[in-house]
């Protein structure tokens, strides 16, 4: 399925995005070595509950997870990349973080991810994975334009990422939300160019370029869910949504 929203609906799915970056925000500033996957969880929970929104979440049981999540975010620690289930584990000093978010507010999700070191230490392999994916994300944003097509931006992403050294994994990429968090089209975190469906105003896509450190193979934790990368190196994870409008890509996450 594949949505198109009017410039009214814009306006709210303006709301949703505002509302995921500001959580976000907030949980980034919250997490400081020692807090809890498990705090940063509730904290969600209670932010989304005080907004009147929507966790996409929660009741969300996919063919490719272990019944319903449970949990109301993706917290993805060092080797863990994508669907991180947040479990009882205490931040330490040095540790990749990805906090990854979709909710709806009046019926529109939006969704984002970001990756950051949490403490004073950090690896100088790790602010290069985040930062590349930061650049790839820009560069997929950048050729959203109408009348370009899903595959310039799988191109960008994917271009940035390759130009970095990394392996790209095309099981899991971006995706077109609207009234549901996972809609066609889907979006490949590397493609060809002039390829694939037809960008028009009104569209809404997340584009998601992330990377694992020196491979392109994922192994699913026990808990049957959280991916970790296959070699156990680390990883990163950068997401937002975005409006395709008569002027341009407009980031809603921000
Ligand atoms: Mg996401």
């Amino acid at each position: 399925m594949i949505e198109i929203y009017s410039p009214t609906e814009l306006q709210r799915a303006k709301a949703s995005g505002r509302f995921i970056a500001t959580v976000l925000q907030s949980l980034q500033e919250r997490a400081k070595v020692g807090t809890n996957l498990l705090e940063i969880d509730r904290w969600t929970s209670e932010m989304i509950a005080e907004a009147g929104a929507r966790s996409c979440y929660v009741d969300y049981d996919p063919s490719f997870g272990d019944g319903p999540f449970g949990h109301f975010i993706c917290t993805s620690v060092n080797d863990a990349v994508l669907h991180g289930m947040p479990y009882d584990y205490a931040l330490q000093d040095g540790d990749l973080l990805t906090l990854d978010l979709a909710a709806s507010i009046q019926g529109i999700v939006a969704d984002a991810a970001v990756s950051f070191i949490v403490g004073t230490s950090s690896d100088p392999s790790d602010s290069r994975m985040i930062e590349t994916t930061r650049r790839a994300l820009d560069a997929g944003i950048a050729a959203a334009i109408p009348g370009a097509r899903i595959g310039d931006i799988s191109h960008a992403v994917g271009s940035v990422l390759a130009a970095a050294g990394y392996q790209i994994n095309t099981d899991f990429g971006g995706h077109g939300v609207g009234s549901t968090m996972h809609q066609d089209p889907h979006i490949s975190n590397t493609g060809r160019p002039g390829r694939g469906y037809k960008l028009r105003p009104g569209l809404l896509l997340a584009i998601e370029p992330w990377v694992m450190l020196d491979t392109a193979e994922l192994i699913t934790d026990p808990d049957g869910w959280t991916l970790r990368s296959a070699t156990g190196a680390r990883t990163a994870h950068s997401e937002h949504t975005i409006a395709i409008t008569e002027d341009g890509p407009v980031i809603l996450t921000i």
